[in-house]
């Protein structure tokens, strides 16, 4: 069972795989955090990237959760899920000129700037528009996160954010500008983060940084202080931190600042709150070791071939004898592994399974590589289910493609 709902019987009536999302898991980590913050000047934004369907975002809206975006795309989604723009923060190494307009034109509530070029292109686009662009700048405070290098952001060789050094002259200069108004400072150091010592290092550097922000006369209305918050994929051995405690952090590091503290979470609102659920296709005998092919894939879930991610993986039969399998998808790549030697009892083609702590950066970095159609998702509720993503189709995979009709010349 999975918030009150049957998984064998969610997995006959939707077939596998498919993605499953407790709703009431995720109220219980927007509620948790809400209370952790409790009458600290605070908006929670959630990452948008983590999870992006629209039940998921629509899930937020309805708790006054807003978003942080870092596309068109995920400003789209985030309006069409009812986050209103006054929620929305829009974060992003590349934001493009049409993304901007996109964001100046629905009226965001602010810019989080990554580079000097970026900050004169929204000056540009501002203008154009005959508004006034809120800002802050990303600072990229140089510590490390003590994560998986692929997931840390917040080291000066990292392609995120700006010095402080450089972030000081953009203050001075921005003073001058007629259509952005500089007054807020970021910093997102990393993701999967489980140990408060980052988050202390990154946030003392940008309170000393707002302090002399404001010594030398400028005004500072918001801290975002990003997202990361670790989750425990291996249940007993990672121990995430506990919310309490980054919130007391976080009121010790900015008791003088009279502003809002905005938080960016992604993977700590979702990624507990969803399986992916999968079906044994074969299993198989190798040299040496006995292979579990699931019709799952690295398509669906990338998290273990990108980052030697670990999941667990929970066979919804029981009493059969322990084997220890390599758990692989039907891609053609070797690294479509979910794990390597795994001790499950004994599968046969047919069983189901759940990988665990898929709520988070599943279903929103999948892709239909080897043609393979994006699963279904579906939202639990206390004993209801709804499919907030049929199945794609073999027609819909292929939409937008088409035969060369007529050849152009440039
Ligand atoms: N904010 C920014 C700017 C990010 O880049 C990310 C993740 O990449 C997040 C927030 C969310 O991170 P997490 O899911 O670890 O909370």
């Amino acid at each position: 069972m999975f918030d009150g709902v049957d998984l064998h019987a969610l997995a006959s009536a939707v077939q596998t795989p498919c993605y499953a999302y407790s709703a009431t898991a995720i109220r219980q980590r927007i509620a948790g955090l809400q209370a952790a913050f409790k009458g600290l000047d605070h908006r929670i934004c959630y990452a948008v990237k983590a999870n992006s369907n629209l039940a998921i975002l629509q899930l937020m809206a309805q708790h006054d959760v807003g978003a942080d975006i870092v596309s068109a795309g995920e400003l789209h989604r985030s309006l069409r899920a009812g986050i209103p723009a006054e929620r929305i923060v829009f974060s992003g190494v590349g934001k493009t000129a049409e993304e901007v307009d996109a964001a100046l034109t629905a009226g965001v509530w602010r810019f989080n700037v990554e580079s000097h070029d970026e900050l004169h292109v929204l000056q540009q686009r501002a203008a154009m528009h005959g508004v006034c662009a809120r800002a802050a700048v990303r600072i990229n405070p140089d510590v490390d996160a003590q994560t998986h290098a692929k997931i840390s952001t917040g080291k000066a060789e990292n392609k995120f954010g700006v010095s402080i050094d450089e972030a000081r002259r953009w203050f001075d200069e921005a003073a001058g500008m007629s259509h952005v108004r500089l007054d807020g400072l970021h910093a997102h150091i990393g993701s999967q983060i489980l140990s408060l010592d980052p988050f202390r290092r990154a946030l003392r550097r940008v309170e000393d940084f707002r302090r002399e922000l404001v010594d030398s006369g400028h005004v500072i209305g918001s801290i975002d202080i990003g997202g990361g918050l670790g989750v425990a994929y291996r249940p007993g051995l990672d121990r995430p931190i506990p919310v309490q405690d980054y919130a007391a952090l976080v009121r010790e590091t900015f008791a003088d600042f009279r502003g809002t503290v905005v938080l960016e979470p992604g993977r700590y609102l979702v990624g507990e709150a969803g399986v992916l659920l999968t079906r044994v296709v074969r299993v198989k005998e190798g040299e040496g070791r006995h292979f579990l092919v699931l019709d799952a894939a690295m398509n669906d879930l990338l998290r273990p071939s990108l980052y030697d991610a670990w999941h667990d993986i929970v066979p919804l039969h029981e009493g059969r004898e322990t084997v220890r399998y390599d758990v692989v998808g039907p891609v053609c790549e070797t690294g479509d592994t979910f794990a390597r030697d795994r001790a499950l009892p004994r599968c046969r083609a047919g069983d189901l399974l759940m990988i665990t702590g898929a709520g988070a950066y599943g279903a929103s970095m999948s892709s239909t590589y080897n043609s393979r159609p994006l699963a279904a998702e579906v939202l639990l509720d206390d004993g209801r289910y709804a499919v907030v993503r049929r199945r794609q189709t073999l027609a819909e995979m292929m939409a937008g493609e088409q035969l060369p009709q007529a050849w152009n010349e440039t």
